[in-house]
C-alpha cells in the first residue's frame, strides 16, 4: 500500500481557476501529496469554485452534499472549499452553517497560504475560514503542476476593474494587478525548456496588462515571441475597448502569436450594452472587427454572448443575432443571463422570464452552429498547421490536434503528441474537422 497522502481537486469555472488548481496541485506535490481522481481515495478533497453564474454555484453545493456521507465514514478526510464562491460573505455563512463537514474555506487572494492552513488543520484538527477582502502583492514562486505536457496556461494578470453590471468577477477577484514582465518571461522560458509548445496568457482583461510598469500587453507578446521552442502563443480575454492598434499589429507581426482573438461582445443592442456598462456600441464593435480583419486577413474571432439581460427586448436580441451574422465567429460561448448578488444588474427591474431566455438562447445557438458548420465546410481542401494533442478518444488509429485558430482536427497519419504537422482537410462537422496528414 502506498502510504503517501493523497488529494483530489474538483475545479469549476474559467481557465483562471484551472490555473489556480494547477498551483494547488503543485503546492500539494511539494508537501509530499499525490493526486488521485476520486474523492473516495483522497485524504484531502478540494473544491475550487466559480460563482459567475448560479448554475456553477449549485454544482458545488451538489458535490458538497454528496461528500457529507463520505466524511461521516472517513472523518479524518479534510474538505476544502476555495476560489471565487467564498469571496461572497453569504456563501461562507451558508457553508459554515449547512455544510459543517467543510474544514478549510479560503478565497482567491490567499491561495499561496494554503500549505500553511492545511498543515495547521492536519496537526490540530481545527477548522479554518480565512477570506481576505483585498488582494496583496502578486504572489510569485508557487510551484505549478501543469495538467498537460505541451499546452500550458500562464497568468499575466489578475482581477478586473471594469464592473460590467452583470458580473461578479471584480468583487471576487479584486482590482487589476499585473505580474512583472520578467516573471512571465521566466515562466514561459522554463515551459519552453520542458518541451511546452503552446502557452495561453490569462487575464480577465488581458489587454489592460502592465499599467503598473509601462509595459503593454503588445510588448509582452513581442518578448514572448522571441522565446525558442514556444510555437503558439494565445491569450484571453480581450475587452473590445482595450484592443489597441499596437496589439493588433503585434498579433500580425509575431509569428508565434496565433491569428485568433477571443473578443466577447456580450450583446448587440446599444441600449443593453450601455446598461451592461460595456463602454462600446454595436457599431464600434463591428468596425473594430472590420479593422482587425483588414490588418490580419486570416484572423478568426471567438466570443462570449449573454442572452436575456434585464430589459432585453426582441429587437435588442435581434441586434445580437445581427452581430453574430456580421462577424461570423469561429466559436461563441453563449450564456443565459444569471442574476448575481451584489451586482447592479441583479437589481434591475424587467428581469426576463426563463422561457423567453431559453427561446432566444436556442435561436442564437442554432444560428451560431450553422455559421460554425459553414466556416468549417469552407475549409475542406485547405491545408492547415496542426499541433498534435494525442490519439482521438473514439478511435486509436486517428490523431487529434488543433489548428492555430483552435479548431479540432481529427486525422490519419504517423506522428506523436507535441508535433506540428500539415494536414489537408477532407470533411467538416460543426465542432471539428477531419483530415489527412500530408
Ligand atoms: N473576463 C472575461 C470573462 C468573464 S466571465 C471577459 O470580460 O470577457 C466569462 C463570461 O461569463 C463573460 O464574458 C460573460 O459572457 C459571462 N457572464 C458573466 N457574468 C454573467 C452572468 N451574470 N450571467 C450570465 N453570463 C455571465
Ligand atoms: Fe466581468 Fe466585465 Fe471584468 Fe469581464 S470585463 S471579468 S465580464 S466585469
Amino acid at each position: 500500500m502506498n502510504s503517501m497522502k493523497k488529494f483530489c481537486i474538483r475545479t469549476f469555472g474559467c481557465q483562471m481557476n484551472e490555473n489556480d488548481s494547477e498551483k494547488l496541485s503543485g503546492m500539494l506535490n511539494s508537501m509530499g501529496y499525490i493526486e488521485v481522481d476520486e474523492p473516495e481515495d483522497a485524504d484531502v478533497v478540494i473544491f475550487n469554485t466559480c460563482c459567475v453564474r448560479q448554475s456553477a454555484e449549485e454544482k458545488v453545493y451538489g458535490h458538497l452534499g454528496v461528500l457529507k456521507g463520505l466524511k461521516r465514514d472517513k472523518p479524518e478526510m479534510i474538505v476544502v472549499v476555495c476560489g471565487c464562491m467564498p469571496q461572497q460573505p453569504s456563501v461562507v455563512e451558508k457553508i459554515t452553517s449547512k455544510y459543517k463537514h467543510v474544514d478549510i474555506i479560503f478565497g482567491t487572494h490567499n491561495l499561496h497560504e494554503f500549505p500553511v492552513m492545511l498543515a495547521e488543520v492536519e496537526k490540530n484538527r481545527n477548522k479554518i475560514v480565512d477570506i481576505k477582502s483585498e488582494a496583496g502583492d502578486v504572489a510569485e514562486g508557487i510551484p505549478v503542476n501543469h495538467k498537460d505536457s505541451i499546452k500550458a496556461w500562464v497568468s499575466a494578470m489578475y482581477g478586473c476593474n471594469n464592473f460590467c453590471t452583470y458580473c461578479v468577477v471584480p468583487y471576487v477577484r479584486g482590482r487589476e494587478r499585473s505580474r512583472k514582465p520578467e516573471e512571465i518571461i521566466k515562466e514561459v522560458k522554463e515551459l519552453a525548456e520542458q518541451g511546452y509548445k503552446e502557452i495561453t496568457l490569462l487575464g480577465q482583461n488581458v489587454n489592460s496588462y502592465g499599467k503598473e510598469f509601462d509595459v503593454s500587453f503588445a510588448d509582452i507578446l513581442r518578448m514572448l515571441n522571441e522565446i525558442e521552442g514556444v510555437e503558439r502563443i494565445r491569450f484571453m480575454t480581450s475587452h473590445p475597448k482595450d484592443l489597441s492598434d499596437d496589439l493588433i499589429y503585434a498579433i500580425r507581426d509575431c509569428d508565434n502569436v496565433v491569428e485568433s482573438i477571443h473578443l466577447p461582445f456580450q450583446a448587440g443592442s446599444d441600449e443593453v450594452l450601455n446598461r451592461m456598462n460595456r463602454k462600446y456600441t454595436k457599431e464600434y464593435y463591428c468596425s473594430l472587427v472590420e479593422k482587425v480583419k483588414s490588418i490580419i486577413p486570416n484572423i478568426s474571432f471567438s466570443t462570449d454572448i449573454i442572452v436575456g439581460f434585464p430589459g432585453e427586448t426582441e429587437e435588442d436580441f435581434e441586434d445580437t443575432l445581427d452581430v453574430v451574422k456580421k462577424v461570423r465567429f469561429g466559436l461563441a460561448y453563449t450564456f443565459l443571463y444569471s442574476p448575481r448578488i451584489g451586482t447592479k444588474a441583479a437589481e434591475y427591474e424587467e428581469q426576463i422570464s426563463d422561457s423567453i431566455k431559453k427561446d432566444r438562447f436556442n435561436r442564437l445557438l442554432e444560428l451560431q452552429n450553422s455559421i460554425c458548420l459553414e466556416i468549417n465546410e469552407a475549409m475542406v481542401g485547405e491545408v492547415v498547421n496542426v499541433l498534435v494533442e494525442g490519439m482521438s478518444k473514439n478511435n486509436s488509429s486517428i490523431f487529434t490536434g488543433r489548428t492555430r485558430d483552435n479548431k479540432i482536427v481529427n486525422f490519419k497519419g504517423e506522428t506523436q503528441k507535441g508535433e506540428i504537422v500539415i494536414v489537408k482537410i477532407t470533411s467538416a462537422h460543426t465542432w471539428s474537422l477531419n483530415g489527412e496528414m500530408i
